[in-house]
């Protein structure tokens, strides 16, 4: 069992469709896969009717707040057709158009209606930094994404709009309601002191957060062994996911993370709810 439950398609900020994801993963031995695009929800009920010789689990990536720090919550193994689930990230995402469109404003010139048409073009349910990070490179403006977030797109950067995102108790909830699991996404990247994150991880667990990511892209084995004692000692499972978004990008991959051993007790496909939903 190998088991790719974080990553993105183009209907978020990833660069191919779903069906490139699924063979990839084939390629690559993955047995099950999650796609957890940003604030949307890829794979529905007409994707799964492929009949695919590997196991498809819903997923969801959601952006929320947590005291002043915006927190990745990985919904899996949910009903997709939940409507209360379905009407939040409705409302995330029409949040997202309406800050991609401020930051067009704010860009200001010609740019700001090269940027609108630019968006309207793109084939995503979900308008990310990312987006915004393409059009500021193709039109010369910056070098790579790396400038394009550091002197445009970051908190402090000249055209950042903030969103106010749902707090990560109403996600967990959502997520719960829905019949799901609730994982926090890539734990190491918030870059917060271990005290911090140990209240992270005390807050998640008394909102009966399920989860976090222990394996992915680029964690060091170290910081992977910290997260898995974490776990343990908070009561919380574990989870594995490339937050793979592009071919491009050749430090990720789908399938590319040290595999969490399926035996392993708390491995979050170990949970009750995890085969609650099941499609197709
Ligand atoms: P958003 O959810 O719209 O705020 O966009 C955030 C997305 O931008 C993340 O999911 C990453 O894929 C990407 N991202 C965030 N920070 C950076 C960065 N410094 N360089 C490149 N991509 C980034
Ligand atoms: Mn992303
Ligand atoms: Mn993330
Ligand atoms: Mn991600």
């Amino acid at each position: 069992m190998k088991a790719d439950l974080h990553c993105h398609s183009h209907f978020s900020d990833g660069k191919h469709a779903p069906e490139f994801l699924f063979s990839r993963a084939l390629e690559n031995q993955v047995t099950h896969l999650a796609i957890t695009d940003h604030d949307c929800i890829t794979v529905d009920q007409q994707l799964t009717e492929a009949a695919l010789p590997l196991q498809l689990i819903t997923g969801v990536e959601i952006s929320c707040q947590w005291l002043d720090h915006e927190i990745h919550l990985v919904g899996l193994a949910f009903d997709p057709a939940d409507k209360l689930l379905r009407d939040a990230l409705e409302q995330q995402r029409q949040q997202r158009l309406k800050r991609a469109h401020r930051m067009a404003e704010r860009l200001g010139g010609p740019h700001e209606a090269a940027l609108k048409n630019y968006l309207g073009q793109l084939p995503c349910l979900a308008y990310t930094r990312t987006h915004i990070a393409d059009f500021l490179v193709e039109e010369g403006l910056c070098k790579n994404h790396e400038q394009a977030f550091k002197k445009f797109l970051s908190r402090r950067g000249k055209i950042f709009e903030p969103i106010q995102w749902m707090s990560l108790e109403t996600a967990i909830k959502l997520i719960h309601d829905a019949g799901g699991v609730s994982v926090i996404a890539h734990p190491s990247r918030y870059r917060f002191t271990r005290t911090k994150l140990k209240k992270l991880l005390n807050d998640f667990a008394q909102q009966h957060g399920t989860g976090i990511e222990t394996s992915y892209s680029n964690v060091d084995p170290a910081t992977r062994n910290q997260l898995t004692e974490l776990a343990q000692e908070m009561r919380l499972m574990v989870s594995s996911g490339s937050d793979f978004h592009s071919d491009a990008n050749h430090w990720t991959n789908i399938g590319k993370f040290t595999v969490i051993p399926p035996e392993t007790k708390n491995a979050i496909w170990n949970h009750p709810r995890w085969h609650s939903f099941k499609l197709a």
